[in-house]
């Protein structure tokens, strides 16, 4: 197992544009959201289950599962979301281990959304790392990046751990209210941090 630190940071605060320039100095990286849209793909098993569970109606005809109706229900009914998550999350888990331990890089990088709201990730990381900006712009870029209203906004921020709390339970800070040059630089001075704390471990 490598060396790996947990990237976290509330809906638009760029933890995947900070994975992707971790990448690029040589660190491997892990993003549990693209596990979740991989397990969910055509002919995935866990597609079968979900089908079972819910409907046929939350799979397409080519096995992937229906991602707008299953947001909806999940969204509308707590019992679905937790079922659904009680379908996903080992799964989730179980591969992200899998690529953690199938890992050659120097460390890893393991991107996890809701990392202190679901807790199990916290024992597979050594350390934390939050990205951090302000509110307002978080929101701004989500607006432009995924086309949501204001109000869906903040509805999904609402069910999510504050920053500030993320900010107090981590151990690395990054700071991204500026340009891509600036949070570059914050990543590459993290990169060599992390590289010793690796050789040490
Ligand atoms: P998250 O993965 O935390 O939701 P993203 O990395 O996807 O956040 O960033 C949200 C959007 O904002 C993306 O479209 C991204 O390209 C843009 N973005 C993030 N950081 C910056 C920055 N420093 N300057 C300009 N655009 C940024």
């Amino acid at each position: 197992m490598p060396f790996a630190v947990g990237l976290t940071g509330g809906i638009g605060s760029g933890k995947t544009t900070v994975a992707e320039l971790f990448a690029e100095l040589g660190a491997g990286v892990v993003d549990t959201d693209e596990i979740a849209h991989a397990l969910t793909g055509p002919g995935q098993a866990a597609v079968g289950e979900i089908a079972r569970r819910f409907g046929p109606q939350y799979a397409t005809a080519d096995g992937t599962m229906d991602r707008t109706r299953m947001r909806k229900l999940a969204f509308e009914d707590a019992r679905a979301k937790k079922d659904l998550e009680s379908i996903l999350h080992p799964l989730i888990r179980r591969e992200a281990e899998r690529r953690l331990a199938n890992s050659t890089a120097p460390y890893a990088i393991l991107v996890v959304p809701l990392l202190f709201e679901s807790g199990t990730y916290q024992t597979m990381v050594r350390r934390v790392l939050v990205v951090d900006s302000d509110q307002e712009t978080r929101i701004e870029r989500v607006r432009r990046r995924n086309n949501l209203s204001r109000e869906e906004i903040l509805a999904i921020m609402a069910a999510q751990v504050g920053q500030a709390e993320r900010v107090r339970r981590s151990d690395d800070v990054i700071r991204n209210d500026g340009d891509l040059a600036a949070l570059a630089a914050q990543v590459a001075a993290l990169h060599r941090k992390y590289l010793d704390l690796a050789a040490e471990s």
